[in-house]
């Protein structure tokens, strides 16, 4: 049985619009800009068939939302899962688009996926499928227009994929100018050195920045993890090297506790033949998975599906932070409980957008036809995050108000200024 809910009892677009509305009438915001925020610019649904390995063909779904992109081309992850759908796209490609204007990058938002589960299918099926849907996609990505990445079960080898098949439709001479139509590339494909590590890197920074302001470190802090795909890993690795301690983490199969802390790079080693699951791993005890959220600690760190955190487990939550990994992790009735009990949220467009920082300088370092080292990448990512960081914090202490709303007021305020600047066509 799993142990992350596959079904969600509210949606993530009722969330996300929640958010929306509540900042929206809190700065005012001009009712003609609020109309055109409230929608998604295109919402693109693709049905399309693959040759199976065994020689039958299959029809599959695929989506790609593009919300807004009133601070450049389209910008944001494909996911692969069995719950995607046109619903949690358009919440998802709302969320990009908060997210790369609250960091300052000149992008807008959007989200897409294939309705699959990836275990269900071969290596060979998963690139026939990527390739059909990227050949059916056509122009409506590309690297001024839409810039796709990794999202949840997609990776690196996905953008290779897509990258090689949006590139062989154009001429030879047009190819390299094509490099940036997705980020999160193989470095051998126009990659970035750092890219792979970034969002967990970030969501690491977010917690120690946090704590740094508490005048504390993360020395000897007992911190769980939900999702140990590339987000929980990195951020897990991150926060061992300063000190903390894993105390438990659960995905999809298993949820797993050591008081001593769990060995992070044994765990990743003992995921790598079992398609990432972390089920059987000898160096930990496995608990009921509905334990989990109520284990001991001080840091919680979501980084699997949305709508986790709910009115019916965010009363038993015993960490000081929570640092939002995954993207709209907690539901709206599960933060007001959790911002009742005085709990820190560090919301996902803050939290997790070391991801799309990498992501946009991966693009820049295509578009200049350059190539960057690994300790630079990481230390403009560093620069560029922390930055963002101080933003936030001096509006939350201005606003007196929460993260997540801070984070709102000024992603939000941004795009304000835009279309007041340049008025709308026609
Ligand atoms: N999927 C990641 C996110 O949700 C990265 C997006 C990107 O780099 O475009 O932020």
């Amino acid at each position: 049985m799993s142990t992350i809910q596959e079904k969600k009892p509210a949606s993530m677009y009722d969330n996300v619009m929640q958010q929306y509305y509540k900042v929206a009438e809190r700065i005012n915001l001009n009712e003609n800009i609020k109309k055109i925020l409230a929608i998604t610019n295109n919402e693109i649904i693709i049905h399309f068939p693959v040759k199976m390995d065994n020689g039958d063909v299959k029809i599959f779904t695929g989506y790609r939302v593009q919300h807004n992109n009133a601070l450049g081309p389209y910008k944001g992850g494909l996911r692969y899962h069995p719950s995607i759908d046109v619903s949690d796209a358009k919440a998802l490609a709302m969320w990009m688009t908060w997210k790369t204007s609250l960091a300052g990058l000149p992008f807008g938002g959007a989200k897409g996926g294939i309705q699959l589960d990836p275990r269900d299918h071969s290596l060979a099926e998963l690139e026939r499928i990527t390739r059909r849907f990227t050949f059916a996609l056509g122009e409506n990505i590309g690297p001024e227009q839409d810039i796709p990445a990794p999202d949840v079960n997609t990776n690196e080898q996905t953008m290779a994929w897509i990258l090689d098949t949006y590139m062989s439709t154009k001429s030879s001479s047009q190819r390299s100018h094509n490099q940036h139509v997705v980020t999160g590339k193989p470095v051998g494909a126009g990659g970035l050195e750092g890219r792979d590590r970034a969002t967990g890197f970030g969501v690491y920074l977010s917690i120690k920045l946090l704590l740094a302001e508490q005048g504390k470190s993360l020395k000897g802090k007992r911190f769980i993890v939900q999702g140990f795909g590339n987000v929980g890993q990195w951020v897990s690795h991150f926060m061992i090297q300063e000190g903390a301690k894993l105390l438990a983490v659960q995905d999809a199969h298993a949820s797993l506790i050591n008081e001593n802390g769990i060995d992070v790079d044994q765990l990743i080693e003992h995921t790598k033949p079992r398609k990432g699951s972390i089920q059987g791993f000898i160096g930990a005890e496995e608990i009921e998975p509905k334990r989990f959220f109520g284990l001991d600690c001080d840091i919680l760190i979501p980084a699997a599906l949305g709508n986790q955190i709910n009115q019916q487990n965010a009363y038993d939550i015993k960490a000081n932070i929570i640092a939002e990994g995954a993207n709209g992790p907690i539901t709206g009735e599960g933060e007001n409980i959790i911002l009742e009990k005085g709990i820190t949220i560090i919301p996902d467009i803050l939290c997790n957008s070391g991801g799309v920082i990498g992501s946009y300088f991966e693009w820049l370092q295509n578009r200049n036809g350059e190539l960057w080292q690994l300790e630079e990448v990481m230390r403009k990512i560093e620069k560029k995050f922390s930055e963002n960081f101080s933003k936030v914090a001096k509006a939350v202490e201005e606003h007196q108000t929460d993260w997540r709303t801070a984070s709102y007021i000024l992603a939000i305020s941004r795009i304000e200024t835009a279309y007041r600047q340049r008025g709308i066509f026609p």
